[in-house]
């Protein structure tokens, strides 16, 4: 394990083990609650990527060979290992993350979600079939795994995510190969423990570290099938251009920037409680985070700002040690500095400061990469603030006079991840719902990620290719479907030749 006193020299996982890097080349990794490097994680180079490719198309065959049912026995074990070590992760992730312990085994119980359906692997493969199409012809379909597929996270999410876009793949037979963020490998290693622990054959689980060129090699490499990603925009698309003109199937989620409209009926209390932990939660470093609440009318505007102001004015910053906290740290020292650019501009665009977090206590005497809570009224469309993803506790209030108003704001950004709308008028919520240009959708849900069973992704520029992070098309995403039709002659049977196209 991690401590904050040890700087402990990262490897990759390959083959059922841990092996340093070969390449000399480093990225620190840091505890945010503190500012310490805690670690040093090697960057792959292009043979070391292409060696870890190389063991997992080996370890593929007999993988896909292994019947369902004891493929799913492993996951099982691994589950039942990932809920043993549970306060071990929980550690892990706070120290290299900066999150709350209860955000972190929150985090890790909605992961456990897709091992769960993962389990239900053998029902899930279940294919389709017909009893004589024409001519005495049955006809079934099956789905095969693709191979070599490759999975590639972000640091906000260091368990869930990474089990979010491989345990579906695993568990129907493919070979995966993750890498992980740079900024959070700890975690991914450990779970590559879990998995050798859990009896998963060697090179079917792989974990190569390293950034952007690391990526490059499983983007164009020949053996590698699929591509998930989980990650921001610019990123993502360039990982879906890239994957795909390389023959890849790619699905490349990208960032939110995520809407709570406030309808005149809703009760304040409740939707400011619901938006606190939903907009400052992981010090807003989640792609469903709700980046800005939508007031309809000048009186519930008004109302909210002040209900908000006073309850956020008692939100407490700081390290996961402390479990009084709401939130701890932004990732890093840069991640830091780019929010407060955020929030300076958008002063100078006309925005005004309800509260500002930009120099809490608690950055006074530590080193830790801390923000407070900042909310800002009086922003619009067009601003800086507005229109891109702020990765950190800096929220908005956007002033509305209707329903349409605020539909047509949201429908209009080029992000669609997440959005709800607080209100007690079914007509309004129904209007809503199905006018909304968004993926994930709440009515009186703060944040409206689906559960593990059902499909998660958003919509217009959140997500590029076709394909979820969890969910049961996961299935579809990483098996590919094979058509049979089959006839068998009894004794004696009149065989028959014909030149027109075959029909029933
Ligand atoms: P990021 O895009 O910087 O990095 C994600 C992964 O891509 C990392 O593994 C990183 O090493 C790699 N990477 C970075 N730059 C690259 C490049 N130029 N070429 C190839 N690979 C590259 O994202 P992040 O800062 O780690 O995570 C935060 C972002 O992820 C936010 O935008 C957040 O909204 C998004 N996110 C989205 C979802 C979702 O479900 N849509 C979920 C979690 C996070």
């Amino acid at each position: 394990m991690v401590t904050n006193t040890e700087v402990t020299e990262l490897g990759h996982f390959i083959n059922g083990e841990v092996v340093p890097g070969k390449s000399g080349q480093f990225s620190e990794v840091f505890n945010p609650s503190t500012g310490a490097v805690i670690a040093r994680v090697p960057i792959a180079t292009k043979e070391e990527v292409q060696n870890a490719i190389a063991t997992a198309k080996a370890a593929f065959p007999a993988w896909r060979a292994l019947s369902v049912g004891k493929r799913t026995e492993i996951i099982m074990k691994f589950r039942q290992l990932m809920t043993e070590n549970m306060d071990e992760l929980i550690d892990m992730i706070c120290t290299e993350s900066g999150k709350t312990k209860e955000d972190a085994k929150g985090e890790i119980i909605r992961g456990l979600e897709s091992v769960d359906l993962a389990i239900n692997a053998p029902h899930l493969l279940k294919g389709e079939y017909s009893v004589n199409v024409g001519g005495h012809i049955n006809a079934y379909s099956t789905k095969a795994p693709l191979g070599v597929v490759a999975a590639i996270s972000p640091f906000n999410f260091p368990v869930m995510v990474p089990l979010a876009i491989t345990s579906m793949a695993v568990a129907v037979g493919n070979s995966v190969i993750l890498k992980p963020s740079e900024r959070v490998p700890c975690s991914a290693l450990f779970l590559s423990e879990l998995w050798k622990e859990a009896g998963l054959p060697d090179g079917v689980w792989t974990v190569i570290n390293g950034d952007k060129d690391t990526v490059n090699e499983l983007l164009v490499n020949p053996t590698v099938e699929a591509i998930s990603f989980v990650g921001s925009t610019p990123v993502a698309e360039y990982i879906y251009s890239t994957g795909a003109k390389h023959g890849k199937r790619v699905t490349a989620l990208g960032g939110g920037k995520n809407n709570m409209v406030v309808m005149p009926d809703a009760d304040l209390e409740q939707v400011a409680n619901a938006f606190l932990g939903a907009a400052y939660g992981a010090a807003s470093q989640r792609c469903m985070a709700i980046s800005t609440i939508i007031p309809v009318g000048e009186e519930t505007a008004n109302n909210l700002v002040r209900v908000l102001a006073d309850k956020i004015e008692k939100l407490k910053v700081g390290p996961y040690t402390d479990s009084a906290v709401d939130f701890g740290p932004v990732i890093t020292q840069q991640s830091k500095d780019t929010i407060i650019g955020f929030i300076d501009r958008s002063l100078e665009e006309g925005a005004t400061l309800v509260c500002d977090g930009r120099n809490p206590d608690i950055a006074k005497n530590s080193n830790g990469f801390y923000l407070g809570p900042t909310l800002l009224d009086n922003v619009k469309p067009g601003m800086e603030i507005y229109e891109e993803e702020v990765f950190g506790p800096v929220r908005n209030v956007v002033r509305v006079d209707t329903l349409e108003e605020a539909i047509e704001q949201i429908n209009a950004h080029e992000l669609g991840n997440g959005v709800t709308i607080f209100t007690n008028n079914g007509a309004a919520a129904r209007k809503f719902t199905s006018e909304i240009e968004v993926g994930m959708v709440g009515v009186n849900v703060p944040i409206p990620i689906p559960v593990g069973y059902h499909n998660f992704a958003g919509w217009k520029r959140s997500r590029f290719g076709e394909g979820h992070m969890f969910g049961p098309d996961q299935v579809r995403f990483f098996t590919k479907t094979k058509t049979i039709s089959e006839k068998w002659f009894e004794e004696n049977s009149e065989s028959v030749s014909t030149f027109a196209f075959p029909s029933n």
